[in-house]
C-alpha cells in the first residue's frame, strides 16, 4: 500500500523556489511551505505564485531565531511581523487564507515549561490551529500533536547536504538517500510528515529526494487531504481481544 505523505519545506522562499514548484507541478503536488520573513521580502512573487498554485503557506518566524532563548516580546514580534507580510501576500495573490498555521525554527520552542506554554498561548491568541492530522501515528508528533507549532514525523535530513559543487555533495547526497530507502519502509503505516528544507545551495539534489520518495511508495497528499484521512485501523492486542 501507498503511503500516505504530506511534504513540508522549511525555510522559504529560496531563489529556487520556483523551479521547484515547477518540479512539484509537473507531478501534481501541492505541499506546506513554511516561510521566513525575510526571505518573503527578498522574493514574494515566489510566495505568490506558490498561493496561485495551490499550496500553503505558513510562519516560520522573521529570521530564524532560537525561541528558546528569545524574550516574548521578541518572539511575537519575529511572528507577528512575518504575519503582516503573508497576510499581504494571500492579499495579493487573490488567495484567501484558508489555514493559519506556525513551525518554530528548529522546532525550539521549548525552553522551560512555563517558556513554552507563554508561547503556546501567543500562538492560540494570533489564531494559529494545531495541524489536526490525526492519521499520523509516529509517537513524537503524536505527543505534540496539540501544539500550535507543527511539528514533523520524518526528516529528510536534507539539511545536511552539501553545496552541489562541494567535493563531498555526491557522496552527502548518496548518503541522504540510502538513509531514506533503508528507513522508510521500516516506518509504521500511517501518515507520514516530511519535513525539508528550501535551501539554495541544493541544487538539483532537492529534487532527488523527492524523487526517491515516490520511489519508496510515498503517495503525496495535500494538507486538505491529509487532515481527511483517519487513523490507520489498530489489530486488537490478544488481552483486548479477551471476553
Ligand atoms: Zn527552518
Amino acid at each position: 500500500m501507498k503511503r500516505k505523505t504530506l511534504l513540508t519545506i522549511d525555510d522559504s522562499p529560496s531563489p529556487l523556489m520556483d523551479q521547484r514548484l515547477e518540479f512539484l507541478r509537473q507531478l501534481d503536488i501541492r505541499i506546506v511551505w513554511f516561510c521566513r520573513g525575510d526571505n518573503l521580502t527578498e522574493r514574494p512573487e515566489s510566495a505568490i505564485r506558490a498561493l496561485r498554485e495551490g499550496h500553503i503557506l505558513g510562519n516560520h518566524s522573521w529570521d530564524h531565531p532560537y525561541f528558546s532563548t528569545l524574550s516574548l516580546a521578541d518572539a511575537a514580534d519575529q511572528i507577528d511581523r512575518t504575519e503582516a507580510l503573508l497576510e499581504r501576500i494571500h492579499l495579493v495573490a487573490g488567495v484567501p487564507r484558508t489555514v493559519r498555521c506556525f513551525r518554530f525554527p528548529y522546532e525550539d520552542q521549548i525552553g522551560s515549561a512555563e517558556h513554552h506554554q507563554a508561547l503556546q498561548e501567543m500562538l492560540a491568541a494570533r489564531g494559529f490551529e494545531a495541524s489536526g492530522l490525526r492519521a499520523v501515528t509516529d509517537p513524537r508528533f503524536r505527543r505534540r500533536a496539540k501544539d500550535l507549532s507543527w511539528f514533523w514525523s520524518y526528516d529528510l535530513e536534507d539539511w545536511t547536504l552539501r553545496s552541489s559543487d562541494a567535493p563531498d555533495a555526491a557522496p552527502t547526497l548518496q548518503r541522504v538517500l540510502e538513509r531514506l530507502t533503508r528507513e522508510l519502509p521500516q516506518r509504521p503505516s500511517g501518515l507520514e510528515v516530511v519535513v525539508g528544507h528550501d535551501h539554495a545551495h541544493t541544487v538539483g539534489q532537492w529534487e532527488a529526494t523527492i524523487l526517491r520518495l515516490l520511489d519508496l511508495d510515498c503517495e503525496f497528499v495535500s494538507l486538505e487531504e491529509a487532515r481527511a484521512l483517519t487513523p490507520p485501523a489498530r489489530k486488537p492486542s490478544l488481552v483486548e481481544a479477551l471476553p
